[in-house]
């Protein structure tokens, strides 16, 4: 790497932002329960304006969607929707730790194709897109837990926070806001809520404009999950990177806290020179904020035999590097096997993207390395 050499000068992410393109599904699924809430019906209409085959189910299950082809059960899945209500279990809220106090969920499942996308590890059954009609009592929910978490509450680095609750665990709220205007409706929730409170989601979407006049008061930290310039390939179906970056100025040019999801973090070629480009690019969407609150997160690439499987089955002819040879075996606190890199290079790649992130961003507050 020359970090020396002279940067040719180029327009600036924010100049570069193209028409975002929008998913349409092309199946909307909704349940008879759904339709019992404001919110469900709201999704429905904004289904119909946008002209998408709606077809209202007779019984809460969603059934048909298996099928022994993994791939083809994969592509199906991917372009449904389905409006649904949240189980009870939803409202028991779970840490989740290094991101939150707190993890809720205003959707389940997400329409783009990340050949390493962390759902497969996580979700069971076909890919659906499931957005949750019950929107109040998911927010409404929320208010018990306050002054209860023990991630970022009981963190010295973390507790100015406030309690936190992250909202893109099992799902990217901006890639489906378009339809379901929930996320809209949890960062007012959080606006409105005179509490110390943080929502968070992370996105790998740039469609913010109907965001940026939301009365945030702050309470929201949205955060941009961004790669290696090398790594697009990986991401189908996400905005761009340039594009991610300029949605990021846009929000903290309208008052929002943001921040940076790097992940999942991966020695591709010429590393050390790629990530730190991905740094000066973030550094220039956030050229003209004054005093801008980023944050910046930390993820290295594993995976777990069961999302090996999954994805293997969903993109099959990825070229995605998981050789259980070249990682190191661990165990989680669970139990459980994941492979991550070996030490020297994690070790490595820990020093290089801290000590850039100090260059080009000495503004960023770094949450986490994992
Ligand atoms: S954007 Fe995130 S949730 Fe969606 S497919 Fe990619 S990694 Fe998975």
């Amino acid at each position: 790497m020359n970090l020396l050499a002279i940067e040719e000068p180029r327009s600036r992410p924010s100049e570069r932002q193209r028409p975002v393109r929008l998913w349409h599904p092309r199946r909307v699924l909704v349940t008879p329960t759904a339709l019992d809430h404001a919110h469900g019906r709201q999704i429905v209409a904004r289904a119909e304006r946008l002209g998408l085959p709606i077809e209202r189910l007779k019984s809460n299950r969603l059934t048909g969607l298996r099928d022994e082809n993994p791939r083809r059960a994969y592509v199906e899945a991917k372009a449904t929707l389905a409006v649904v209500t949240a189980p009870p279990t939803k409202l028991k809220l779970q840490p989740i730790p290094p991101s939150a106090d707190w993890r809720f969920d205003l959707a389940e499942g997400c329409p783009a194709h990340c050949q390493y996308c962390y759902l497969a590890g996580s979700l069971s059954g076909p890919p659906v897109t499931r957005v949750y009609a019950n929107l109040d009592a998911i927010l409404d929910n929320l208010e018990s837990y306050l002054g209860q978490g023990g991630v970022t509450s009981t963190s010295q680095a973390r507790a100015a926070e406030g309690t936190t609750f992250e909202a893109s665990c099992y799902t990217d709220p901006l890639g489906i806001e378009h339809l379901t205007g929930s996320l809209s409706a949890a960062i007012r929730h959080f606006g409105a809520w005179n509490a110390p409170v943080q929502l968070r989601f992370t996105t790998k979407f740039a469609a913010v404009e109907p965001l940026l006049g939301l009365p945030h008061h702050r309470r929201t930290r949205a955060r941009f999950s961004v790669n290696a310039a090398a790594a697009a390939h990986y991401e189908g179906g996400t905005a761009p990177l340039a594009d991610r970056l300029a949605a990021m100025g846009s929000l903290a040019r309208a008052g929002y806290p943001v921040g940076l999801t790097i992940a999942p973090i991966l020695p591709v070629a010429d590393w050390p020179d790629a990530y730190d480009a991905l740094l000066r690019d973030a550094a220039e969407a956030l050229a003209d904020v004054r005093e801008p609150d980023l944050t910046v997160e930390l993820i290295t690439h594993r995976f777990t035999p069961g999302s090996k499987t999954v994805l293997e089955g969903w993109y099959p002819g990825s070229d995605l590097p998981m050789r259980e040879t070249e990682r190191t075996r661990k165990l989680t606190k669970f139990g459980s096997v994941k492979y991550v890199f070996p030490s020297d290079l994690m070790k490595a790649m820990r020093a290089h993207l801290t000590e850039r992130i100090a260059v080009r961003l000495p503004f960023a507050h770094i949450l986490y390395w994992t």
